[in-house]
């Protein structure tokens, strides 16, 4: 892999067994069974994803392999997925598009690698994807980033934003928060992570900060756990939406409260994204992608009911129960589904 690439990568350890049903099928599920699958609208629209290339390139693609992100894209239009915004290095954007075409959107992620770094270092890389004529620009601030000093309301973000805000880009991404789960296990050192209240601080500064510009909270804003908490930020702040990525998160939490997330939605309709976190690597089978689009699709537009195919490391099992949690489909109406399949993505974008 490119040392640039793994620096990149923002997830948690991928759960996989040595032998055993493979992470995404852990059920045996036939992902074949999509008759429960109804959406017939506009092409879905994947707000949050990370398509790159990877490594070890060949004699064509010194920087990497487009065969992951060719495997990804072809799923993606077996779910009536269209046009995907992914977050890459800036080198990876010039070969990804010209492969891919308007098939791919592109998502700056302005960081620092090392808490000593000097800001140029984020400006640099702002420049980079500016030139590489990104859409949207990231701000990764999950708890696990603070000792690197990735608040996202660092000095040096905030002039981050404000140099894209004159380069032109209308939307900006955060991620805040991870699940509740993590802050009782992995986070509970509470002196080095803070509280999860804490992470929300930040924030509600730079929606303060920037009101003429759209603001996405990544993973339903980092706290689908708290549907009411998600309502006031909604109300207090009409340029926020978020999105639905981070689907084993999603799946398990949106199913252990299916009646106040989806009066949320119906009640917001204009401001929620679909979005997978789908990431490319290395050998990756197909079913791995098919299994994100197809529990994604499931929750939002069907009533079905089961237990989730995707191993879930956060999900407590009884003893002797099943090992992934239940995955109960909340059948949002067609209206609504619509606008976060296709409709609000589009109106972000478009600058409205
Ligand atoms: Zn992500």
């Amino acid at each position: 892999m490119l040392p640039f690439a793994a620096r990149y990568n923002e997830s948690m350890s991928t759960a996989t067994t040595a032998a055993g049903p493979p992470e995404h099928n852990i059920t045996g599920i036939d992902f074949g069974q999509r008759g429960h699958l109804r959406y017939a609208g506009p092409p879905l629209l994947d707000i949050h994803s990370h398509v790159t290339l990877t490594g070890p390139g060949d004699s064509a693609h010194p920087a990497g392999s487009l065969a992951q992100a060719e495997t990804m894209l072809d799923v993606a239009t077996e779910f009536h997925v269209g046009r995907i915004y992914t977050m890459c290095p800036p080198e990876h954007i010039a070969p990804l598009r010209e492969r891919f075409g308007a098939r791919l959107g592109f998502n700056g992620s302005i960081l620092k690698h090392r808490l000593d770094s000097p800001d140029d270092e984020a400006y640099q890389l702002l420049d980079h994807f500016l030139a590489a004529g990104i859409e949207i620009v990231k701000f990764w601030a999950a708890p696990r980033g603070r000792d690197r000093g990735l608040f996202v309301d660092a000095p040096w973000r905030v002039e981050a934003a404000q140099r894209a805000i004159a380069a032109g880009v209308r939307v900006f991404m955060v991620h805040v928060g991870d699940p509740d789960a993590w802050f009782r296990t992995v986070y509970a050192d509470r002196a080095k992570f803070g509280t999860k209240a804490d992470q929300y601080t930040g924030l509600i500064r730079l929606l303060t900060t920037f009101p003429e510009v759209n603001w996405i909270g990544a993973h339903m804003g980092g706290d689908v756990e708290h549907p009411d908490y998600l309502e006031a930020l909604l109300e207090r702040f009409p340029h926020l939406c978020f999105d639905t990525s981070a689907t084993k998160w999603q799946v398990r939490e949106v199913s252990s409260r299916t009646d106040a997330i989806r009066s949320l939605m119906c009640r917001y309709p204009n401001r929620f994204l679909f979005g997978t976190d789908l990431v490319t690597r290395p050998g990756l089978p197909r079913e791995h992608y098919i299994s994100r689009y197809w529990c994604q699709r499931t929750l939002w537009e069907s009533h079905w009911t089961g237990r989730s195919p995707i191993a879930d490391p956060d999900f407590l099992a009884e003893a002797g129960g099943p090992t992934t949690p239940p995955l109960h489909g909340i059948d949002l109406p067609a209206e609504v589904l619509e606008l976060v399949y296709h409709g609000n993505a589009e109106r972000l974008l478009a600058g409205r």
